[in-house]
């Protein structure tokens, strides 16, 4: 595993595996790495011939200082945490390295950034949609692996992948949980001991919607009622949004139809906000 930090050098040692034939897996990551990550570096380093995981911490994502400040960052500890795994390179960059001093270029997705996260986080996605476009033209990887657990995220790649005609394919896979139902999560470190039991009440939540439409109720209302419901049963949580849309364009859905319908919410924990999905209607 080589810890490449360099743009230059990343972007030298993905065209001369690309000549070779080798098939390139990018696993994009903030670092603090945990179970969720690794799900998606397992699942690259069965498809594909080299595995690459950045760790960036990319500021223009973050639109509360505060936030960017105190996300976690320990290279030799990611670094630990991913030596069983056979992973070929690590690309973890300076800040200004990728954007350097006269950064002014922004990719913008429009309309379905702007909903749920986007509306709570403006200029969220417009970071991420940045760096995702940098990374993909610094490696140029064959496959690109994200986690379900940003399923708006995953939405706005894949528009970004579409429109721009990136020639990366997206990998989508499930949302690793930790025994509680509690989605992993970087920011779960950042709560309280109390907080982090409580927050499994969004799992519970999201199961108990999942058990009503697999019941067979159809209205959006009925279910984003009961995931309301079972949330204010832990006074600790304030919910930021729960919302029942369509899984791609992200608009909102009254009743279930054919297509999967995204049940996403928000969740603050003191000064923690989390979020969390369940895909209802989706074919195994
Ligand atoms: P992050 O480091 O938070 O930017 O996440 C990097 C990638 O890991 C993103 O594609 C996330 O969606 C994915 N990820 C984060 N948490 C989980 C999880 N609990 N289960 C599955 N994927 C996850």
């Amino acid at each position: 595993m080589e810890i490449i930090t360099r743009q230059q050098k990343m972007a030298s040692v993905a065209k001369k595996l690309r000549r070779e034939n080798r098939v390139l897996g990018f696993v994009p990551t903030m670092g603090a790495l945990h179970e969720g990550h690794l799900s998606l570096i397992q699942k690259a380093r069965q498809m594909t011939d080299e595995v690459i995981v950045s760790i960036f911490v990319n500021p223009t994502q973050f639109n509360e200082g505060t936030d960017f400040e105190a996300y976690p960052r320990d290279l030799t500890a990611d670094a630990e945490i991913l030596s069983p795994f056979d992973v070929d390179y690590i690309y973890a960059p300076d800040s200004s390295e990728v954007y350097g001093d006269e950064y002014s270029t922004f990719v913008t997705v429009d309309d379905i950034a702007d909903k749920l996260e986007g509306s709570s986080r403006p200029g969220h996605f417009r970071g991420v949609a940045t760096i995702v476009t940098i990374l993909f033209n610094t490696i140029r990887p064959d496959f690109a692996f994200f986690g379900q657990k940003d399923a708006q995220q995953v939405a706005v790649i894949r528009r970004l992948v579409r429109d721009l005609r990136f020639d990366t394919e997206i990998i989508v896979l499930p949302i690793v949980r930790e025994d509680s139902g509690l989605a992993r999560s970087s920011r779960n470190e950042r709560l309280s001991a109390a907080d982090r039991k409580s927050a499994a009440v969004i799992f519970r939540a999201l199961s108990a919607a999942n058990e009503m439409a697999m019941d067979g109720e159809r209205s959006a209302g009925n279910i984003t009622d009961k995931v309301r419901e079972v949330i204010e049963t832990e006074p600790s949580g304030s919910i930021d949004y729960i919302a029942l849309v369509n899984k791609e364009s992200l608009d909102p859905i009254e009743k279930i139809g054919k297509e999967p319908a995204l049940l996403a919410v928000a969740v603050r924990f003191g000064d923690i906000r989390l979020i969390d999905n369940i895909v209802l209607n989706e074919e195994e």
